[in-house]
């Protein structure tokens, strides 16, 4: 293990990843979110155990046959499942999507989740927290990306990143894991952005899930799995010689 690695505390370790990454791919701007505050929840909702192109396919179909939301809220159930057939578990995600906007609609007619602006964090989390169907992931996503609250969502990406580093332990839960690192961040909605964007790419391109290229990972001097993986390949190679 790199001395300086074991000297680190994880808090240490967070901003040293969150430094490295911002100059491997840049920092970016928290500027106009990308999508409706309506279209980034559903979205996200269907993309549970999906991949990003079967998401955005439920989503367009969905959106095709039913193109207002009160249309989608009162579509026949079987339908609607239909039209999302791409995502996993279709049926489950139908009726939570349903029961979703049945309750947005009670709070705003319009469906937009603009008040979700005059929300402390902790009312916006609640609020959305106990849709159906709507999780910590979801939640921070919307209020991170659409109204700029400072808050850090976990992807699978962002944990198992983190958790190779060990910025988080290894029996730590991906729920647990969203309070663990964002204790130790400072509470900046642009940053928090960052570092989650960029976990995210790092785990879709070098710190893959089947084979982490740490030969070509910055973060490798501080990263636990990296350190002792070569540790045992040096031990290795002292033993066959
Ligand atoms: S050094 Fe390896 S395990 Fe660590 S973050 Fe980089 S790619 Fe992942």
């Amino acid at each position: 293990m790199n001395p300086a690695n074991e000297q680190l505390s994880p808090a240490e370790k967070t901003w040293q990843t969150h430094e490295t990454l911002n100059e491997l791919y840049g920092v970016l701007d928290l500027r106009k979110p990308r999508r409706e505050p309506i279209h980034e929840l559903i979205s996200t909702m269907l993309s549970h155990r999906t991949t990003h192109a079967n998401e955005e396919t439920a989503y367009y179909r969905m959106r095709e046959l039913f193109p207002t939301w009160p249309e989608v809220m009162v579509a026949p159930l079987e339908e609607l499942t239909q039209a999302l057939q791409t995502a996993q578990y279709p049926g489950p995600k139908a009726i939570n999507i349903q029961k979703t906007l049945r309750l947005i609609q009670e709070k705003a007619p319009d469906f937009s989740l603009h008040f979700l602006e005059e929300m402390s964090v902790d009312e916006a989390m609640k609020w959305l927290m106990d849709l159906p169907g709507v999780g910590l992931k979801t939640a921070t996503l919307l209020l991170l990306f659409n109204f700029h609250k400072p808050v850090l969502p976990v992807d699978t990406h962002v944990f198992r990143v983190s958790q190779r580093i060990g910025l988080i332990g290894a029996k730590v839960s991906a729920e647990k894991a969203h309070t663990i690192l964002l204790d130790m961040l400072p509470k900046e909605a642009p940053l928090l952005f960052n570092f989650h964007k960029h976990l995210y790419w790092h785990g879709q391109r070098i710190c893959t899930w089947k084979g982490p290229k740490c030969e070509e990972c910055p973060v490798c001097p501080i990263c636990n799995y990296c350190q002792e993986v070569r540790q045992k390949g040096i031990d290795k190679k002292a033993r066959n010689s």
